[in-house]
C-alpha cells in the first residue's frame, strides 16, 4: 500500500482547519500547527467573568460550505454543532432615526423597502436578479477554483464582463435603487470582507443573494463552537494538533519545502506544507532564508492591504431585548468615511459601527440577566495611518461607549461589568497580520482570482496557501472555499491512498 503523504498545515483559522480536515479525510497524515494556545485565528474566543465573546466572525453565511467538509469525512455537521438561523439578518440604524430590518423573506424585505422608499421596490427586484446572476457565476462556479494561471482568468473573463465585474458594488446598487439609505443597506457588506463598496468589484454583490437564499446562521455556543467542531472532526479523523508553538521556519531543498521548525525547537520533515498564516509573514519570516521568500514578500508588500478593525468586547449587567443580534449603526458619513478608512492618513473623527449581541440568539453566552456584546469600528491599517493604539485605543473605546450609551444602549456605562479591546496593533502581535490588516489583501479586481495569492506557490512546488490572502478571499465562505481549492490541488498533486477510516482519538487513547 502506498504510504500516506505527510502534510503540515501552519495556522488554525477557518481556512487552515478546513484544509486540515479535508486532507486528513483524503488520506494525508496532517499535523496542524497553531501559534496561539487556542484554535480559531480571527475566530478566537475570550471567556471573561461568565461571558463568552467571539472575537471575530459572527455572521455565518453558506453553512453548506462547512457541511461539505464534514461530508468529505463521512460525518454530519449537526453531530458536532447546532446552527441557529438569525432573522432579521441585520437591523440597520441611521443617525436621522431611520431603521431598516434586512430580512431574508421577500415579502418582509419588500415591506421594509416600501416603508423606506416606495419608488425603489421595482429597482430592488432588478438588483436582486442581478445579485443572483453574479452569485451563480462568481460563487457557485468560480468560488473554489484555484486560479493558478492567466488562462484560467481568461476563461472566466466573458462571464465577468457580462456581469460588469469592472463596476463597483455601490455603483451597481445605485443603478437600481435611488434612496441613499437603501444604497448603503445593499452595499455595506463588502466591509465585512475588507472591501470599500465604492472600489470593490460588483462581483461582491453576490453576498446579497447568498444571504437571501441561504440565510445567516449562528452556532449555539457562538462561532467558537464551530471552530471546536472542526477541531474535533480533525482529531476524530486522526489528525494531530500542536497549540501554542508558532512555526518559525519552513526549510527548503531545491525548489521544494521539506521541514518545519517551531519556536520551541520542535522540528519535523513533511512531504508538503500549507500555510494559513498571513501571506507576508509566511514569505518574509517562515521562508525568509530563501530567495523565493524574500522576493515574494517584497512583491506582496507593494500591494494594497485591507483596512484594520478596532473591536471592544463588553458585558453589561442589564439586557437590551430591543437590540437585534446583528446591528449596523451608520454614522453621519458613508462614502467619505470609508475613503478615509481605506486611505488614511489619520483616524477619522466619526465612525460607523457593527454591534454584535449574541445573547439575542443564545442567552447562555452571558450570566443570567446580562447581555454580552462586541462593537466593531473599521479603521485604517497601520500602513495608512501610524496611530499609537496603546494611547488611542482606550480613548477611542470610551468615545464609542459614550456614543452607544447616548443613542442605543442607555445605562451601558453604569452597568458595564467587563470589557476588552483588540486594536490594529493586536492584529500584528497576536496574528502576525501584515500592517494590522483584518482581511489580508484588499478585494479589488486587480487583486482577485488569478491576481490574488495563488493556492500553490509558483516556484516551490510542494508549498501551498489557504485563507483570506488567497482566492476567493476573506470571510468564512471565502476561506472555506480556498480550503476546498487548495485541498483539491494537493490531492491531485500527491494522490494519497484511498481514505482509510482512522480510529477516533478517544478510542486510540483508551486502547
Ligand atoms: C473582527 C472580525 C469580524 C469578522 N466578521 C466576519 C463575519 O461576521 N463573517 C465572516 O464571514 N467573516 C468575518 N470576518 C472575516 C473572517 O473572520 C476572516 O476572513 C477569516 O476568519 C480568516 O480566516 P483565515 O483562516 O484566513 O485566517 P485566520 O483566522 O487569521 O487564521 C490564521 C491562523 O494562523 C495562525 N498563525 C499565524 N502565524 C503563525 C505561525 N507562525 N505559526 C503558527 N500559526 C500561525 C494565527 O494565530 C491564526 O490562528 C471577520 C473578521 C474580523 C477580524
Amino acid at each position: 500500500m502506498t504510504a500516506r503523504p505527510t502534510a503540515a498545515v501552519i495556522g488554525g483559522g477557518f481556512g487552515g482547519l478546513g484544509l486540515a480536515c479535508r486532507l486528513q479525510a483524503a488520506g494525508f497524515d496532517v499535523t496542524l500547527l497553531e501559534g496561539r494556545e487556542k484554535l480559531g485565528g480571527r475566530a478566537y474566543v475570550y471567556e471573561m467573568e461568565g461571558f463568552t465573546f467571539d472575537a471575530g466572525p459572527t455572521v455565518v453565511t453558506d453553512p453548506s460550505c462547512i457541511e461539505e467538509i464534514f461530508e468529505a469525512a463521512g460525518r454530519k455537521l449537526s453531530d458536532y454543532v447546532e446552527l441557529i438561523e438569525v432573522d432579521p439578518l441585520y437591523r440597520l440604524h441611521w443617525e436621522d432615526g431611520k431603521s431598516f430590518d434586512y430580512c431574508k423573506e421577500e415579502d418582509a424585505l419588500l415591506d421594509q423597502i416600501r416603508q423606506m422608499s416606495p419608488a425603489d421596490v421595482e429597482g430592488y427586484k432588478k438588483f436582486y436578479k442581478y445579485s443572483e446572476a453574479v452569485f451563480e457565476e462568481g460563487y457557485r462556479k468560480l468560488g473554489a477554483v484555484p486560479f493558478l494561471n492567466f488562462w484560467s482568468m481568461v476563461k472566466a473573463a466573458p462571464q465577468l464582463t457580462t456581469l460588469q465585474a469592472f463596476r463597483t458594488v455601490y455603483g451597481r446598487v445605485a443603478d437600481f435603487v435611488k434612496d441613499e439609505h437603501l444604497r448603503q443597506a445593499f452595499s455595506f457588506h463588502t466591509l465585512l470582507v475588507g472591501g470599500d463598496p465604492h472600489k470593490t468589484s460588483s462581483i461582491y454583490a453576490l453576498i446579497h443573494a447568498l444571504e437571501r437564499k441561504w440565510g445567516v446562521w449562528f452556532p449555539r455556543g457562538g462561532t467558537g463552537a464551530l471552530i471546536q467542531g472542526l477541531g474535533k472532526l480533525f482529531t476524530d479523523l486522526g489528525g494531530e494538533i500542536r497549540l501554542g508553538d508558532p512555526a518559525t521556519e519552513i526549510a527548503t531543498e531545491g525548489n521544494k519545502v521539506n521541514r518545519v521548525t517551531t519556536k520551541s525547537g520542535w522540528t519535523k520533515t513533511f512531504d508538503t506544507v500549507a500555510s494559513n498564516a498571513d501571506i507576508v509573514h509566511t514569505y518574509e519570516k517562515l521562508l525568509g532564508a530563501t530567495p523565493r521568500g524574500q522576493q515574494a514578500a517584497k512583491s506582496l508588500k507593494s500591494k494594497r492591504f485591507s483596512n484594520s478593525l478596532f473591536v471592544a468586547y463588553f458585558g453589561v449587567k442589564k439586557q437590551y431585548p430591543e437590540i437585534a443580534h446583528h446591528s449596523i449603526l451608520f454614522g453621519p458619513r458613508y462614502r467619505e468615511l470609508i475613503a478615509e478608512i481605506f486611505s488614511g492618513p489619520r483616524l477619522p473623527a466619526d465612525f460607523s459601527l457593527y454591534l454584535h449581541r449574541p445573547t439575542a440568539t443564545d442567552p447562555a453566552l452571558a450570566p443570567d440577566g446580562c447581555d454580552g456584546f462586541y462593537v466593531l469600528s473599521p479603521v485604517p491599517n497601520l500602513e495608512k495611518a501610524g496611530i499609537d493604539w496603546r494611547v488611542t485605543g482606550p480613548e477611542y473605546r470610551d468615545r464609542i461607549f459614550d456614543y452607544l450609551d447616548e443613542r442605543y444602549l442607555p445605562g451601558l456605562k453604569e452597568n458595564l461589568v467587563v470589557s476588552h479591546m483588540f486594536t490594529p496593533e493586536d492584529f500584528v502581535t497576536e496574528l502576525n497580520a501584515h500592517a494590522g490588516s483584518a482581511f489580508s489583501l484588499e478585494p479589488v479586481l486587480t487583486q482577485s482570482a488569478y491576481f490574488r495569492m495563488h493556492n500553490r506557490d509558483d516556484k516551490l512546488e510542494n508549498m501551498y496557501f489557504v485563507g483570506a490572502g488567497t482566492h476567493p478571499g476573506a470571510g468564512i465562505p471565502g476561506v472555506i472555499g480556498s480550503a476546498k481549492a487548495t485541498a483539491g490541488l494537493m490531492i491531485e498533486d500527491f494522490a494519497p491512498p484511498a481514505r482509510v477510516e482512522a480510529p477516533k482519538r478517544a478510542e486510540t487513547e483508551a486502547a
